[in-house]
C-alpha cells in the first residue's frame, strides 16, 4: 500500500516526483493510459512546424521515471475505485482486468477535449488535439497530402487559445487554414476588443480566413469517398467554409470526472475537493484539470486547466501529504499566454 496516482500529465508527474524525492522509502505508482511517455501538452499546438522535433516533445520516458523508483503502470485505463476496500481496478490494452491497493489515492486524470453535442456523433469524420496520439494521427493524415505535393485544407472549429495557436502553426507549416468561430471576434474570453483586431490583423497577414457568428452543428461530405474525403463544418445544413480536407474541432475542454462519478465523488464541472484537494472522501485527492477546488461548501468551485498553476497545486498537495507544508491552497497569479509567433499580446 502507499500512494497511487492515476495520470501521467503534469499534475500526476509532479506529485509522483514530488513524493519520492527525499522519501526514498515511500511507495509511489503512477498509472496512465499514455503508452508513449511524458510530454507538455502546450507543446502539442506547435507540432506541426516543429513535426521534424518530435521526439524531442517526449520530455521523460517513463523507465526514466522508474530509475526514479516510481512503479510505472503505463497503457491501463483505470476503470473503477472501489472505496469500501481501497482498490482501484484497471485494465490493459491486451484485455487483462487487474487491481492495485491504494492508502491515498491522487486523481489526475486531466481532461479530454469538449466537442459540441451536435458533432458527438459524427467523431470520425474530425479529429481534436488533447494528446501525442491525437498530434500523430493529425500529422498522418495531412501527410496523405503532402505526399502527393498538395497544401492540406484545414478548418479548425473554435477560435479561443488553443484554435488560434494551432491555427497559427499550420499556416505556418505551410497549409491553407480557416477558423469557424461561434462569437464576433477572436479569443473574446481573453483579449479586449483591440487585441481581437489585431489579432484578426495578423491572421489575415498570414493567410487564415476567417469566419465569425456560426453556430456549427453538423458536418457535410462534400465529395463522398474514401478516406480522405473532403467536407465542411455546417450550420443550419449549409456549409460555412469551401471544402476541406481536414475538420479539427478545438472548443474546449471537459474535465475527466466519470471515473470519480462512478465512485461516488461529489461531481460538478469537475471533481469537487476543499482548498486542501481533498474529495468528500478523506483519502482522495485531485488536482490538475480534473479538480474543481472549492475552498467555500457552499459556493461552486474554480477549474485552473493551466500549467503555472496546476504545477503550483501538485507541490503544494506533496508538501500536504509528506507533512512539509500545511493549510490551504493559494492560486499563484497568472495570465494565459497565446502562442502565436509574430503576434503580442500587448505592444512592446
Ligand atoms: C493543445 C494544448 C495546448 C495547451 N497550451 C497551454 C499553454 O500554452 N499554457 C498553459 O498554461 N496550458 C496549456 N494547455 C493546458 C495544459 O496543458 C493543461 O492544463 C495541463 O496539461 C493539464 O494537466 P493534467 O496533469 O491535469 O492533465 P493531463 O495533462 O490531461 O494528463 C492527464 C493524464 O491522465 C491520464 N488518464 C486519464 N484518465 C485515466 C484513467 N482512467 N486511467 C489512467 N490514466 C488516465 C491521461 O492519459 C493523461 O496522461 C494546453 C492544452 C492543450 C491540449
Amino acid at each position: 500500500m502507499g500512494t497511487v496516482i492515476v495520470g501521467s500529465g503534469l499534475a500526476g508527474v509532479t506529485v509522483a516526483e514530488g513524493l519520492r524525492k527525499g522519501h526514498p522509502d515511500r511507495s509511489v505508482t503512477l498509472i496512465t493510459t499514455e503508452t508513449l511517455g511524458v510530454y507538455p501538452r502546450p507543446l502539442l499546438s506547435h507540432g506541426f512546424t516543429r513535426e521534424a522535433q518530435r521526439e524531442k516533445l517526449i520530455l521523460k520516458t517513463f523507465d526514466a521515471l522508474r530509475a526514479q523508483g516510481i512503479e510505472v503502470l503505463s497503457g491501463a485505463e483505470v476503470l473503477a475505485i472501489d472505496r469500501a476496500q481501497k482498490i482501484l481496478r484497471y485494465g490493459l490494452a491486451n484485455g487483462d482486468a487487474l487491481s492495485i491497493s491504494y492508502e491515498h489515492l491522487v486523481l489526475a486524470p486531466g481532461s479530454a477535449a469538449f466537442v459540441p453535442p451536435s458533432l458527438q456523433g459524427q467523431a470520425r469524420h474530425f479529429f481534436t488535439l488533447n494528446s501525442l496520439a491525437d498530434l500523430d494521427r493529425l500529422n498522418q493524415r495531412r501527410k496523405a497530402f503532402l505526399d502527393k505535393g498538395a497544401k492540406p485544407r484545414v478548418s479548425i472549429l473554435g477560435g479561443g487559445l488553443i484554435g488560434c495557436e494551432v491555427a497559427a502553426d499550420l499556416a505556418g507549416a505551410g497549409d491553407t487554414v480557416s477558423v469557424v468561430h461561434g462569437s464576433d471576434r477572436l479569443l473574446e474570453r481573453v483579449l479586449d476588443a483591440e487585441g481581437s483586431m489585431r489579432l484578426h490583423q495578423h491572421f489575415v497577414g498570414i493567410g487564415v480566413s476567417l469566419h465569425f457568428q456560426k453556430r456549427v452543428d453538423g458536418i457535410q461530405i462534400l465529395t463522398p469517398g474514401d478516406s480522405p474525403a473532403s467536407m465542411a463544418f455546417t450550420e443550419s445544413g449549409r456549409p460555412v467554409t469551401s471544402e476541406q480536407d481536414i475538420l479539427l474541432v478545438a472548443t474546449g475542454f471537459s474535465p475527466r470526472s466519470d471515473l470519480a462519478r462512478r465512485a461516488g465523488l461529489k461531481v460538478n464541472r469537475g471533481i469537487v475537493v476543499n482548498g486542501q484537494f481533498q474529495t468528500d472522501d478523506s483519502s482522495i485527492f485531485v488536482v490538475g484539470d480534473a479538480a474543481e477546488v472549492a475552498p467555500d461548501p457552499d459556493k461552486p468551485g474554480t477549474l485552473y486547466p493551466f500549467v503555472a498553476p496546476i504545477r503550483s497545486q501538485a507541490l503544494h498537495l506533496v508538501g500536504l501529504l509528506t507533512g512539509t507544508a500545511q493549510g490551504e491552497w493559494t492560486p499563484p497569479a497568472f495570465k494565459p499566454v497565446l502562442k502565436v509567433p509574430g503576434f503580442k499580446l500587448t505592444p512592446g
